[in-house]
């Protein structure tokens, strides 16, 4: 493989996040050349790198506001990080400083006081389980750690909520953020349900809940704010799918490391985001043309 450099602080990457066990769930090549082989696309989707930035200097933007701001905001000025990240790309950092500017107008005199931001969390599973609840099947795995890495942790009202902040093009008829609705796409989703078994597991206060920040990301800009109301027993079994997960990526490890070939599932080739990062690797004609869109289109992320 050749043409990789390191990649250094962007917001969104945790280590072993609920996207990660996930991969493990749908397609073990995903997973074999996402986490295994770190692969990233050289060229990001437009409409990521715009999101990608927005939340960057969303990230500036809440670190700056605390008392103790983390040291990865002042390794690097806003403009620098989004000078790195948005290399190339003036017209897209420029649109995404619009949207920020237009959020902080939006939300001066903000009541939310950041607690945390792109910190990565970390937990054991047994963590999650009191020991005479924990099946035996995840004995195997209980020490085994998951992580997620949160936008932002915050108090707000007096209690403390998890923050993710969601970037939209909107509704293109209507100019405005579609509406919220009952807000079902997320109150089902892995990363929800990881992130608070992680974050209530690691903090010593009462965590209320998750929210959603969404951000129109072009003009007319348009945002706003919810908490998401999750089952209770969706959320009490979702600790459960977690362990389900991470037994399965350390199977696929082993077989792939025994030289067994990451069986693929087409099932997920195409998602409602577009297609997966390694389509044309999958359905090129040939292994050379496989090998080579490998070496030519990916970079692999540094560490371990
Ligand atoms: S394109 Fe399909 S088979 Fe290939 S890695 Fe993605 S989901 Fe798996």
């Amino acid at each position: 493989m050749t043409n990789k450099k390191e990649i250094e602080f962007s917001t969104g990457a945790s280590s072993r996040g609920s996207h990660q066990l996930g991969a493990a769930l749908s397609c073990e090549i995903l997973w074999a050349l996402r986490y295994h082989q770190r692969l990233r696309p050289v060229a990001s989707k437009p409409w990521q790198l715009l999101g990608t930035l927005v939340h960057t200097c969303l990230a500036h933007y809440f670190a700056s506001l605390m008392d103790e701001p983390p040291q990865w905001s002042l390794d690097e000025t806003m403009d620098e990080n989004l000078e790195r990240e948005g290399e190339g790309n003036p017209e897209m950092i420029r649109q995404a400083k619009d949207c920020f500017e237009a959020f902080k107008m939006r939300y001066a005199g903000d009541s939310w006081i950041p607690l945390y931001v792109e910190n990565e969390f970390k937990a054991s599973i047994g963590s999650f389980f009191k020991h005479e609840e924990m099946p035996e099947w995840i004995e195997p795995v209980k020490d085994e750690v998951v992580t997620c890495k949160v936008d932002l942790v915050c108090e707000w009202g007096g209690r403390v909520w998890v923050v993710d902040h969601k970037t939209s093009s909107g509704n293109s008829r209507t100019g405005r953020l579609n509406s919220w609705g009952s807000g079902s796409e997320y109150t089902m989703s892995p990363q929800v349900f990881q992130n608070l078994w992680i974050i209530r597991s690691c903090i010593d206060r009462p965590v209320a809940g998750f929210a959603i920040q969404r951000l129109k990301r072009s003009t007319p800009y348009d945002f706003d704010r919810q908490t998401l109301q999750l089952s209770p027993i969706a959320y009490d079994k979702a600790r459960y799918m977690i362990a389900d997960a991470t037994l399965r990526e350390r199977d696929i490890k082993k077989r792939i490391e025994a030289g067994e070939k990451p069986r693929p599932n087409y099932n997920q080739c195409y998602s409602r985001w577009g297609p997966c990062d390694f389509f044309s690797v999958c359905s090129a004609d040939t292994a050379r043309i496989q090998s080579s869109l490998l070496d030519t289109e990916y970079v692999q992320l540094g560490g371990k």
